[in-house]
């Protein structure tokens, strides 16, 4: 194998695309929409849920409206921002970070998890956060098998139903006081970092649950239950989104970073790609579905992806290196699911 003619082309083709379109890498007319739909969509339900809540009948539903618009900005705008992939200035480029802390999670964790650890250690026990779910589900033949781990695929939806409230309230702080991964352990973090998290996850609630309760009148109770309702959603529809790219069946998982001859077989190897032509999951997505091209080249807008997978799956075909996609994203849930059932059942 050609290791480096097969980089060359991948990248000057990647590159090509740019230059013969005559475009930047990052935030396009898609993109600057989607900035727009997730401004209005945030502002707009926060102003409906305080204008009609007259009563929980009503409020309920738009606080959920509400929410879930968190979920599109941390899928559409948050990733990308945390890769520096939307804009080249400054100021808004840094700022736009934040929008992560405005939906619950600490935007310097995400990126210690997420660039340095997931993106390095793709389906490497012990580095990849995206392997890890306090012992309960076992995603690789590398991790010891429990006795629970037998039931797995019968809890698994449950165990991401959990998904942001334990990253809200747990997961970000145990990352910073006691660390779970090899990369972050004894890892210094500047002091301000911690004083952020503090602040930001109190704002959080302060703006999310503390000020529902004093402006609209409704019981702790109330706002409580029903932001622990949403986020059932939120959490099993975020958790399966992140989560049927790497764990599949068809995937491979490495035991470190370095098992490959280049990282660029550690992509294609970890990676699957779904939902090529499903128009809400180009949408919705914020380009997770096409995986590989996030991963060969992260600092790209993902409104780019779609063009760019056309372009390089090819080239893989040309080298003999296998590129893999499920369908639909119910293709990729079925991978997902008969993954993790095999080896709850030990038949990997
Ligand atoms: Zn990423």
């Amino acid at each position: 194998m050609n290791t480096d003619a097969f980089k060359k082309e991948l990248y000057q083709t990647i590159n090509l695309y740019f230059d013969k379109n005559g475009i930047s890498k990052l935030a396009n007319d898609q993109m600057k929409a989607k900035l727009v739909i997730a401004g209005v969509w945030w502002s707009g339900s926060l102003i409906l849920l305080y204008t009609f809540s007259a009563t929980p009948f009503i409020f309920v539903p738009l606080y959920g409206l509400h929410l879930f618009s968190h979920l599109f900005i941390m899928l559409n705008i948050s990733h990308d921002a945390n890769h520096f992939a939307i804009v080249d200035n400054g100021m808004f480029k840094k700022a736009l970070r934040y929008s992560l802390d405005l939906c619950g999670i600490n935007s310097y964790m995400w990126r210690q998890l997420h660039n340095h650890q997931h993106h390095n250690n793709m389906n490497v026990l012990g580095e990849d956060d995206g392997l890890v779910a306090r012992g309960l589900l076992r995603f690789t033949r590398h991790d010891k098998h429990r006795f629970v781990h037998k039931f797995q695929h019968l809890y698994l939806f449950l165990v991401y139903s959990l998904f942001s409230l334990d990253y809200i309230f747990l997961k970000d702080f145990e990352c910073f006081f006691f660390p779970f991964l090899d990369g972050l352990k004894g890892k210094k973090h500047p002091r301000i970092e911690y004083v952020k998290l503090f602040l930001f996850k109190l704002g959080y609630v302060g703006y999310v649950i503390v000020l529902p309760i004093y402006f609209l009148g409704f019981s702790v109770g109330l706002v409580i239950a029903a932001f622990c309702f949403w986020h059932l959603f939120i959490g099993i529809v975020g958790a399966i989104i992140i989560q049927v790219e790497h764990p599949l069946r068809a995937n491979e998982f490495p035991t470190s970073r370095n098992e490959y001859e280049d990282y660029i077989y550690h992509v294609f190897a970890t990676t699957s790609d779904h939902s090529y032509n499903s128009l809400f999951g180009n949408w919705f997505y914020g380009g997770l579905n096409l995986h590989v091209i996030h991963h060969l080249a992260p600092r790209i807008c993902h409104t780019h992806y779609r063009a760019l997978t056309a372009e390089i799956r090819p080239i893989a075909e040309k080298y003999g290196v296998t590129y893999k996609a499920n369908n639909t994203i119910f293709d990729a849930i079925k991978e997902h699911y008969l993954h993790l059932r095999n080896l709850g059942l030990q038949k990997d």
